[in-house]
């Protein structure tokens, strides 16, 4: 059986891309299953309720040789354990292609907004494969989760498209009441712990002159963050100091005001993003005005410095 899993930290695009996936396959007979490396966020929680769809199991690691494929990522340092003991058959991604393979194996990448994109348009539509509702529902959840509702610089005219397609399946009347119910779950932290709102979102990086942390916090309620900012930095160090990291940098995402602030490691990164990123202090945190995608905008800028 192959097994089908997103990154590390997963969000919505990384789940649904794989329970979509695997519905696909499994409907050509092929013997495939999702899995999910780390507990849901809220988003997909909601997400998964809504359309009445299974959650996938937990696992952190598999049997060296186990068939796998990747979904929504191909860094080995947002993948499971020993990916490198793994037999990666395929991957499926829309993010910048940096994994080695010691084999041909099936590659499929698009720049578009969602891993769950490709998977309804290239797998799906070209193939006149029935969807049904809850997997049109999931593809189009998290297509509009990882473009921010069409907001991400991420955003392409297929997304749209194909946006529009999903929400007659799975019956989505009004897409921009729908996308705000997402945000909003997902932005319903209550007493969530600092640690695990840095590793909400949280992606590992090797750039150049050292390997860096990303952790990203997309929400309707930026206070939230801001005022947790004295724990924040605390975590922050001690999270550098035991993944042994160069810096990390943690990401406030406004999604309705397209802004971000930011908190680092320590002065040094402090200086390091202000100066990539021509950030200004407001509300107590580096602030840049549209810079809403980790993506597009903030790891180009760290893999050419
Ligand atoms: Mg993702
Ligand atoms: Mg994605
Ligand atoms: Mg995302």
């Amino acid at each position: 059986m192959k097994h089908i899993f997103g990154h590390k930290n997963p969000d919505t695009d990384s789940i649904c891309s794989a329970i979509a996936y695997a519905d696909f396959l499994n409907k050509q007979n092929i013997d495939a299953k999702a899995f999910a490396l780390g507990s849901l966020n809220k988003e997909t929680q909601f997400v998964l309720e809504y359309f009445g769809i299974e959650a996938p199991e937990q696992i952190d690691k598999l049997p060296a040789g186990t068939e796998v494929i990747l979904v929504d990522h191909n860094e080995e340092k947002q993948s499971i354990d020993k990916i490198k003991d793994l037999d990666i058959v395929e991957i499926i991604d829309h993010h910048n292609l940096k994994i080695e393979t010691n084999k041909p194996i099936s590659v499929l990448f698009k720049p578009v907004g969602s891993t769950c994109t490709i998977i309804a348009e290239e797998k799906y539509f070209k193939n006149n494969v029935e969807l049904t509702k809850p997997i049109a529902g999931i593809l189009l959840s998290a297509l509009i989760s990882d473009t921010l509702f069409f907001h991400s610089p991420t955003t392409t005219d297929i997304d749209k498209v194909v946006a529009e397609k999903l929400s007659k399946i799975a019956e989505v009347e009004n897409l921009e009441e729908f996308s705000l119910k997402l945000f909003n779950a997902k932005s319903d932290l209550g007493d969530i712990s600092v640690e695990k709102l840095i590793k909400l979102d949280y992606k590992t990086y090797d750039f150049k002159d050292g390997t860096y942390s990303i952790g990203v916090m997309e929400t309707t309620n930026a206070k939230f963050g801001l005022d947790k900012k004295e724990d924040i930095l605390i975590k922050l160090k001690e999270l550098k100091e035991s993944e042994d990291l160069s810096g990390i940098f943690f990401t406030i995402i406004d999604i309705l005001n397209e802004e971000s602030y930011t908190f680092t490691s320590g002065d040094t990164e402090d200086a390091l993003f202000t100066k990539l990123f021509s950030a200004v202090e407001k509300n107590n945190a580096l602030y840049v005005d549209k810079l809403i995608s980790r993506k597009k905008q903030i790891v180009p800028v760290f893999e050419k410095m």
